[in-house]
């Protein structure tokens, strides 16, 4: 078992290991000593495998477990779930030292750490992730939060977990295709900052990972939210791939997953960085290399004016101009203010 400290504002253990949620209930009654309920936020897919024994192993620990259901994707993060489970809380009579647990992906994370954050003005919840995703990034952090019919993630705060238990065992019952989603951020955190986790993808592309990826994943992301918590400036570093990716899902009409579309805007990027200048080819050619390797596109079909105009389009929800991640060489990236102006010849050189 592996144990990352993370130093925010709120500090908090991440637990790494097989079994590792089998600790929750005891960090409850430890740690929160006044905590009588707990409610078990999870997705219909992950709840019929896994809440059963959760909320069992939560009651064992002389703690009331409710467990909040809702149905299963993306399209469940809404206001609608979100005022939902709000309800729940209230109607379970949760109080200011109850606790809610998110046990799932990263939809169930982003919901549940949202409610908690608001729910009688914030109350302590924790992170049981359960898909590779959220097990190496959307766990850790504290950015919660549900979608607008505008756009992903507009309404949200920041709200660090108590806890993170990252149970490895999950993993068995995950589809490939969810396991590939996940790989893709794995993919982006070796570029971002670990070119001995690039070599060791190169050598085996398809294996699946562990403990210790995934704490290596978790580790980076520490060192970025420690020093910029609330993304004023480097944490903005963890959109590597992102301007394309979230392009590709909306003209895709979210066909192509998070996860893949990062890991081709990742090699997109890598492009447009190498006819800068700035990436040597040769990293760029073991980027295009491994992200094949791993079963992602390297290249969209889609047309270069629609993905242009997907990423202006976006960038009118945010009123701010475009923080590019530029993959300088691989293990390492800087931040790069691009006039919107550019947008167009950026497009072209990522093609
Ligand atoms: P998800 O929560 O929808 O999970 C993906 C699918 O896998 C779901 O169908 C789920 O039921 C299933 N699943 C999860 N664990 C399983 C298991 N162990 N066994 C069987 N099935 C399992 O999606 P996700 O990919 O985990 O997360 C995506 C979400 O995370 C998006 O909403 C994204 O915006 C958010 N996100 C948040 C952050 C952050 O910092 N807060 C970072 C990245 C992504």
């Amino acid at each position: 078992m592996t144990s990352i400290r993370i130093k925010t504002s709120v500090p908090y253990d991440v637990t790494v290991g097989r079994g590792a949620s089998e600790l929750a209930p005891q960090f409850v009654r430890r740690e929160m000593r006044k905590a009588g309920k707990v409610a078990l936020v999870t997705d219909s897919t992950v709840g019929a495998l896994y809440a059963g024994g959760m909320a069992a192993a939560f009651s064992g620990a002389g703690l009331d477990a409710a467990v909040f259901t809702f149905p299963a994707g993306e399209k469940s993060k809404n206001l609608s779930t979100y005022g939902d489970l709000m309800e729940f809380l209230a109607a379970h009579r949760l109080d200011r030292t109850d606790v809610v647990v998110a046990l799932g992906g990263g939809v169930s994370g982003d919901l549940a750490g949202f409610a908690a954050a608001t729910y009688r003005r914030g109350i302590d919840f924790m992170q049981i992730p359960t898909s590779l995703l959220a097990m190496v990034d959307s766990s850790v952090g504290g950015k919660t939060g549900v979608d607008l019919a505008v756009g992903k993630n507009l309404a949200g705060a920041f709200h660090q977990p108590r806890a993170v238990f990252c149970d490895t065992a999950f993993l068995e019952t995950l589809p490939e295709a969810w396991r590939m989603d996940g790989m893709g951020e794995v993919f982006k955190y070796a570029i971002l900052g670990d070119a001995a986790l690039f070599g060791k993808l190169e050598k085996a592309p398809a294996s699946p990972i562990g403990e210790c990826e995934i704490s290596e994943c978790i580790g980076m992301k520490r060192d970025i939210v420690e020093k910029d918590e609330r993304e004023g400036g480097i944490r903005k570093l963890l959109n590597l791939g992102h301007t394309f990716a979230h392009a590709i899902e909306t003209l895709s009409g979210y066909d192509v997953s998070h996860g893949r579309a990062v890991a081709t805007g990742i090699a997109m990027m890598a492009r447009v960085s190498a006819r800068m200048g700035v990436l040597p080819p040769g990293d760029l050619a073991r980027i295009e290399a491994l992200a094949g390797a791993m079963g992602y596109e390297t290249h969209t079909g889609l047309p270069p004016a629609d993905i242009a105009e997907s990423i202006l389009g976006d960038k009118k929800v945010s009123g701010a101009s475009i923080d590019l991640v530029v993959p300088q060489e691989i293990g390492k990236c800087f931040i790069r203010k691009t006039p919107l102006e550019e947008i167009g010849k950026v497009v072209a050189d990522a093609m």
